[in-house]
């Protein structure tokens, strides 16, 4: 992929996969990006190829395909499309599962060396530093990622600086450009998991991070139906990096994974957009709500994340945070009795889903143990709410 001049908000790459764009916006790159040559004839969607290996003559080119867990040319459509999405100069890396792909990252932390962590993010990221955390590989550092002045502090001396915002599960916002740039000024390396916000809604590479990881599992494929990861950055050098890394460690995904996120992808901005507009309204009548201790969503006014993603994010996500009243037998009593709301773990998909997060006892302790992670959906609106208000009204008898 070319590095093309990019600014903010816009993509202008020529794509090995499509022709040269002008800036396009998010919303049209998802539909556009990562579409076969055109030739008379040719489809408009790229193929599957369903082959472990190609056919070899000789010495290879540095460029010849000869197996396909060091690459196949099933998994580049999407590369490229994430790439373009998340306006990087590189192709992107996609991995078996957003954990593979994390994984790969935090495989950049030198033996000895120093990780700065959310104190909320992800709790699999979380339990995957402490693991090497206790194994004596790294020191890890928590920080509470919302605190700008505490978060910068504690880059002294680091390696890596792990980001997530807004942070699983509970919502809190960082102030991205601010904290990349003091990780940078601390020497560290800066990697944001972007799966909550998606490229639509937050580009950190535009704000200089190094490298962006997602669950691809979530929004970016959109249905609940494939687990896959990616890596996204614009060294060439990290690129090269986190790619030797998934052909040694081969996990590597599989060619109808990436065909389902590349077919997903293309609603991404639909669904994200309704998604969003859901999600604000939600968020909004709850905090009016007798039933409801407390709600958290960036779009509110009163959120204490509201005034850093209205500077930082072009949206504020579709996932809320809620405290009924009544506590943790409340909280049960809610999921139990919804009817349209799915009661699952993980995120992003289509339908809207919720649990208790601390029904995990690997969750962190400082995430309240009523607090119901809610992502939702692209459903009506008010069929939403009305199943939602009325298991809040009959579980608190509001
Ligand atoms: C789900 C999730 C992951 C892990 O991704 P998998 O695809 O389940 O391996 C990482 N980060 C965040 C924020 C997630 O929500």
């Amino acid at each position: 992929m070319d590095d093309a001049s990019t600014t903010p908000g816009t993509t202008a790459q020529h794509s090995p996969h499509g022709p040269a764009s002008p800036a396009l916006s998010p919303a049209t790159v998802a539909v556009a990006a990562g579409r076969p040559p055109r030739v008379s004839g040719g489809p408009v969607n790229p193929p599957v190829v369903l082959s472990s290996t190609y056919v070899s003559a000789g010495v290879p080119s540095p460029d010849e395909k000869l197996y396909t867990r060091a690459g196949t040319e099933t998994w580049e459509p999407f590369e490229d499309a994430i790439a373009q999405l998340e306006g990087a100069s590189q192709s992107g890396v996609v991995f078996a599962s957003g954990m593979a792909a994390i994984a790969s990252v935090l495989a950049m932390v030198p033996d000895g060396g120093t990780v700065v962590v959310p104190r909320h993010a992800y709790q699999v990221t979380l339990g995957f530093v402490d693991d090497m955390a206790e194994r004596h590989r790294v020191t890890v550092r928590r920080v509470d990622i919302a605190d700008t002045e505490a978060s910068v502090a504690a880059f002294a001396g680091a390696d890596l600086v792990w980001v997530e915002s807004p942070t699983n599960p509970m919502l809190e916002v960082a102030d991205l450009p601010v904290l990349i740039d003091a990780a940078h000024r601390a020497g560290a390396l800066v990697a944001v998991d972007n799966t909550f916000a998606t490229p639509l809604v937050q580009r950190p590479l535009e704000s200089g991070a190094d490298l962006v990881v997602h669950s691809v599992t979530k929004y970016l494929a959109g249905h609940s139906d494939v687990v896959l990861g990616a890596v996204v950055t614009s060294s060439e050098h990290l690129e090269r990096s986190v790619r030797a890394y998934r052909t040694l460690h081969g996990a590597i995904a599989g060619p109808w994974e990436v065909w389902l996120a590349l077919r997903g992808l293309r609603t991404l901005a639909l669904r994200v957009e309704r998604a969003q507009a859901n999600a604000a309204e939600i968020a909004h009548r709850l905090s009016g709500h007798p039933s409801v201790a407390e709600v958290r969503h960036p779009s509110l006014p009163d959120d204490p994340g509201h005034e850093v993603a209205t500077r930082v994010m072009d949206g504020y996500g579709a996932i809320i945070g809620l405290r009924p009243v009544g506590g943790v037998e409340a909280a049960d009593a809610v999921v139990d009795a919804l009817a349209l709301w799915v009661p699952a773990t993980s995120l992003g998909g289509v339908e809207s889903s919720l649990e208790r997060r601390r029904r995990f006892t690997t969750e962190s302790p400082t995430v309240p143990e009523d607090l119901l992670r809610m992502s939702v959906g692209i459903e009506d609106v008010e069929d939403l709410w009305a199943d939602l208000d009325q298991a809040l009204r009959r579980v608190t008898g509001a």
